[in-house]
């Protein structure tokens, strides 16, 4: 445990913080797998720092740390069919028996930077990334040069204070064109695209930000949401009409068919212009949302059904080539 412990915090340190992973997801996953199933396995030896529960990691100190009013959590995951229907059998274990089987929504998982914007009486005032879920980093100054992100929001004049928050990222062909770049002037290469938009985002010099070409997607309102909305969905669409690009969205009714949008998504997946690791199903009621709250990490109200990996590393040992 104590090994385990010890080397995810260390690639929780390269990837949340230099934005430099030092491995591949899968197999951090698998280690995080690991920890969970020894902690499941001996409930007494859970250590007090172990980052099980841990969003995220320390925000850089190069920039004001700002503390959300709401907490930004991470989301569960899981990975196949039956692993959804349990997910959904434990929403409605939390449910009354007149609202079993509740409405979900369903979103792309952008895989970006997660950051937090406030607009005041319409003005954009502060972009905050998640950081340690608590605390993040102001990168409002950053965030002014994302191309798509609105400035000012005429429809949203009359709300005192609008928090939006959504996905930073980097479309596939500015990642491919930074990287080609950097190759010829021997600078340094991203991993991956949210490697590049959050190493992006987090530069203390913004005209750096500026010439990266980054884009924001909405995908809630935590704060100033006109009463008459109700649902996610509703959430999603208000946004586009003030001014907000958000990601797909699609309403099912059951089991069947969030598989069935899901693996529409995965075949599409490939023509897509930016990174998706998966999907993000939400139940679409925001009072049933509200009523079934949080885990210490996570919402119970939602969780990201993530992709198969593309590729997995394997190393080849002890293998006799015979040519
Ligand atoms: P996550 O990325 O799995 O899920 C939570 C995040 O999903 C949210 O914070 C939000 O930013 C994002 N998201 C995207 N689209 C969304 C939508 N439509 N609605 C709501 N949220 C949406 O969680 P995480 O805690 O940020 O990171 C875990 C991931 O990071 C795993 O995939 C893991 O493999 C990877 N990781 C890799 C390494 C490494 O060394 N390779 C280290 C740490 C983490």
């Amino acid at each position: 445990m104590r090994a385990l412990i010890d080397a995810i915090k260390t690639h929780n340190y390269a990837y949340y913080v230099l934005d430099n992973p030092t491995l591949e997801d899968s197999e951090y996953d698998q280690l995080r797998r690991s920890l969970l199933e020894l902690e499941e396995a001996y409930p007494d030896l859970v250590q007090p720092d172990s980052p099980i529960n841990q969003v995220g990691d320390m925000p850089l100190s190069a920039f004001t740390q700002v503390t959300h009013d709401i907490p930004m959590l991470s989301l569960g995951n899981v990975f196949e069919y039956d692993d959804l229907r349990d997910f959904m059998r434990r929403v409605n274990d939390r449910l009354s028996v007149s609202q079993q089987n509740p409405e979900y929504e369903m979103e792309l998982k952008l895989d970006g930077l997660a950051v937090s914007l406030k607009y005041v009486h319409g003005k954009f005032v502060q972009a905050v990334t998640r950081g340690d879920g608590q605390t993040g980093e102001d990168i409002t100054q950053n965030a002014k040069t994302i191309r798509n992100l609105p400035l000012w929001l005429a429809a949203a004049a009359d709300i005192e204070l609008l928090e939006v928050r959504g996905e930073v990222l980097m479309p596939k062909a500015g990642f491919e064109r930074l990287n080609r770049l950097a190759e010829e002037n021997e600078g340094k290469t991203f991993a991956n695209p949210r490697n590049a938009a959050a190493g992006s985002l987090r530069q203390l010099d913004p005209s750096v930000a500026a010439s990266r070409p980054l884009a924001f997607y909405g995908y809630s309102v935590n704060q100033g949401l006109p009463e008459s909305i109700d649902t996610q969905s509703a959430a999603l669409a208000w946004l586009t009409d003030i001014g907000f690009t958000v990601s797909a969205v699609e309403v099912v009714q059951n089991p069947r068919a969030a598989q069935a949008y899901y693996e529409s998504v995965i075949e599409a997946r490939s023509d897509l212009p930016f990174e998706i690791d998966g999907m993000v199903i939400k139940v679409n009621n925001l009072a049933l949302q509200q009523q079934l709250g949080f885990l210490s990490r996570e919402p119970r109200w939602a969780t990201a059904y993530k992709f198969p990996a593309e590729t997995v590393m394997t190393r080849l040992n002890d293998i006799e080539w015979q040519v």
